[in-house]
């Protein structure tokens, strides 16, 4: 790179919701700078790109490409290796694309499940020939062909070699536009390996203010069941928050205002399993003595692996499997 040639960025949008991409959008006046110091060279939300554009790209042409979203179809599999190849730096960009996100709780159903649930079961489906998506339909233009739908929600990393995760759902703007600067300058190395930008090697309660009482959990209530108490940490009150076992880099967002972090930056420190990290540091903050009391406690939430592995369904050591 130098003044003649600016760089080359590129930003994908695989199996997510989008929210990823408007985390881009969310760096406000910085995307004029960005555009100024380097051109966008593929990102289909924002501008026309096609496939043809990318595939007609030298090998290594894009300097830095943030792939958002999971991997669930051949089509996002066939992007996920053509962005590798013409990428020289590709960053596991939000929750979905580093451990499967939201996309992910589906693993914990079968596609047979999934299809009968979208295209016959579910009460507002008017589908009376139970027909479901085929990868290949004859029409009037001649064969069409859609993505073929995989088992599982894959992580980006089980398809290609990823050099950055970029954690968050989504990732918070100034966080974003740190790494953006950081590329900029020259201050992130070239083709590290699944190396975290844009947070910290602390956890969420790190960052959070609620006060701790060393109040121990009595029982565990919905966030809609009742109002927290102001001020105070909201997993003492008995609303499951997973700020202990998550990584920091959002500023403890949610828990400024009285919501239970959700786990949505990944596991903190060296923790592997994040849904596994928690249960582990929620034993000791049970108010029970007896094994049968603690059972107890933990039967009253609600969706257990929803909520222990709502973003890492696809990283942790559960795999979805059920
Ligand atoms: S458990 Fe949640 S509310 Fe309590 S200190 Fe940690 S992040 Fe804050
Ligand atoms: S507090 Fe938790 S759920 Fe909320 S943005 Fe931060 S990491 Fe994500």
């Amino acid at each position: 790179m130098n003044a003649v040639s600016k760089a080359k960025v590129a930003m994908y949008w695989a199996g997510s919701c989008g929210g990823c991409d408007i985390s881009l959008l969310e760096i406000g006046p910085h995307l004029l700078e960005l555009v100024a110091a380097a051109d966008v060279v593929f990102w289909p939300c924002a501008a026309d790109f096609k496939y043809h554009h990318v595939a007609s790209y030298p090998d290594g042409y894009i300097d830095l490409c943030l792939f958002n979203g999971s991997v669930r179809n051949s089509e996002q599999e066939r992007m996920a290796r053509l962005l590798r190849q013409k990428s020289k730096t590709l960053v596991a960009y939000g929750a979905c694309a580093i451990s499967g996100g939201i996309p992910a709780l589906a693993n914990l159903a079968t596609p047979e499940e999934l299809f009968a649930r979208s295209y016959t079961d579910c009460p507002s489906v008017d589908n009376p020939g139970g027909v479901l998506p085929r990868t290949e339909t004859e029409s009037l233009v001649g064969e069409l062909e859609i993505p073929h739908f995989y088992p599982q929600v894959l992580r980006l990393s089980d398809i290609v070699e990823v050099d950055y995760l970029i954690p968050g759902c989504p990732p918070q703007a100034t966080r974003v536009w740190e790494v953006c600067q950081a590329f900029l300058g020259g201050a992130l190395p070239a083709r590290a390996h699944e190396q975290l930008a844009g947070c910290t090697d602390k956890s969420v309660c790190d960052e959070c203010t609620l006060e701790k009482r060393l109040v121990k959990i009595s029982g565990f209530r919905r966030h809609h069941e009742a109002i927290p108490e102001p001020g105070w940490c909201l997993l003492e009150q008995g609303f499951v928050c997973l700020g202990a076992a998550t990584r920091s880099g959002c500023g403890a967002l949610c828990t400024k205002v009285n919501m239970p972090c959700r786990g949505c930056y990944g596991p903190s420190g060296e923790a592997r399993d994040q849904g596994a990290a928690f249960i582990g540091a929620l034993g000791s903050l049970l108010n029970a003595e007896l094994e049968a009391r603690a059972g107890e406690l933990i039967d009253q939430i609600v969706d257990p692996a929803g909520t222990f592995y709502r973003f890492t369904m696809s990283d942790g050591d559960l795999k979805g499997h059920r």
